[in-house]
């Protein structure tokens, strides 16, 4: 191992929901870190345009973009055989797409409860399963979901995003007692409140914004920088022996009651 542990320079890393908010922050602080990536989402004209944006950065030998639901199991069959074959090995994959329904459980219905369910915690599975095969043979790999706090704590109105974050951190842990002894590594990033797109309608709300500044210990909303630094560390030889855990980065709300 180098002296620099957090050098990716030549390791390839799908971010799953890549196209805007924390995944793109985190697409470009992995390949600030020297990876070449391959940025992800369902909008192609939205990923088209992140995708010019980077390769205008990185450079377009460093740069790739493909679009596919995360919930077909076919195709990410499909296209992650096809990221193998016409990018390369993939060494480092976040599961990051996500979607939030906001509803009280009694007026949750069935389908939207499967779509919050299939999009946070079966795409893991899914796109996991896909990315370990070649991994595993191989005898490295870096995976990481992300959770939330609400992988941790339960608030009113998101009770399928709640149990989805939840059995995501476990899958985390499923996943590292069945690979962790081929050398694949699967960890957890919970991130707090993050302003987003996801999250501009809570920002927006008066009440809303000053529950979180006063609930959370920093006294303030998170941002997709906060994140950068964890998942280079998550993604890097730095986190070599770091397995199965998920890490909270949410300014201490874990923490506090
Ligand atoms: P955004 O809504 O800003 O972005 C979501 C991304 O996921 C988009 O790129 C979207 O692509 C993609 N996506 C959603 N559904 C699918 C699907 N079925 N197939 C393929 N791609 C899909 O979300 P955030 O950046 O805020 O959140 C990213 C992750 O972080 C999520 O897992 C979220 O739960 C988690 N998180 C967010 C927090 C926050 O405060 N923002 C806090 C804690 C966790 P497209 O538009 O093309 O569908």
């Amino acid at each position: 191992m180098g002296s620099n542990f957090f050098d990716l320079t030549g390791r390839i890393a799908l971010v799953t929901g890549s196209s805007r908010g924390i995944g793109r922050e985190l697409a470009a602080a992995l390949a600030d870190a020297g990876a070449t990536v391959v940025l992800h989402g369902r909008d192609e004209a939205r990923l088209a345009e992140t995708a010019a944006e980077f390769t205008a950065r990185y450079g377009e030998e460093r740069i790739f973009s493909i679009a596919f639901d995360v919930t077909d199991a076919a195709a990410v069959a499909e296209n992650i055989a096809k990221i193998e074959a016409e990018v390369g090995p993939l060494r480092i994959l976040v599961n990051n797409a996500g979607i939030q329904h906001r509803v009280p459980l009694l007026e949750l219905d069935v389908a939207d409860w499967q779509r919050v369910l299939d999009t946070n915690l079966t795409s893991a599975f899914l796109v996991g399963r896909e990315a370990a095969r070649g991994m595993l043979e191989r005898g490295e790999g870096k995976i990481i979901n992300i959770c939330s706090v609400q992988t941790d704590l339960a608030r009113p109105t998101i009770s399928a995003y709640t149990a989805a974050k939840g059995g995501l951190r476990n899958l985390t842990r499923a996943m590292t007692a069945e690979w962790a002894a081929s050398g694949l590594q699967v960890n957890g990033i919970a991130p707090g409140y993050i302003h987003t797109e996801m999250t501009q309608k809570l920002v927006d709300d008066p009440d809303f914004n000053s529950w979180i500044l006063g609930r959370t210990p920093a006294g303030r909303w998170g941002t997709v920088a906060d994140l950068a630094g964890p998942a280079v560390w998550l993604a890097s030889d730095g986190s070599n022996y770091v397995n199965g855990q998920t890490i909270f980065i949410d300014g201490g709300m874990t923490v506090v009651v």
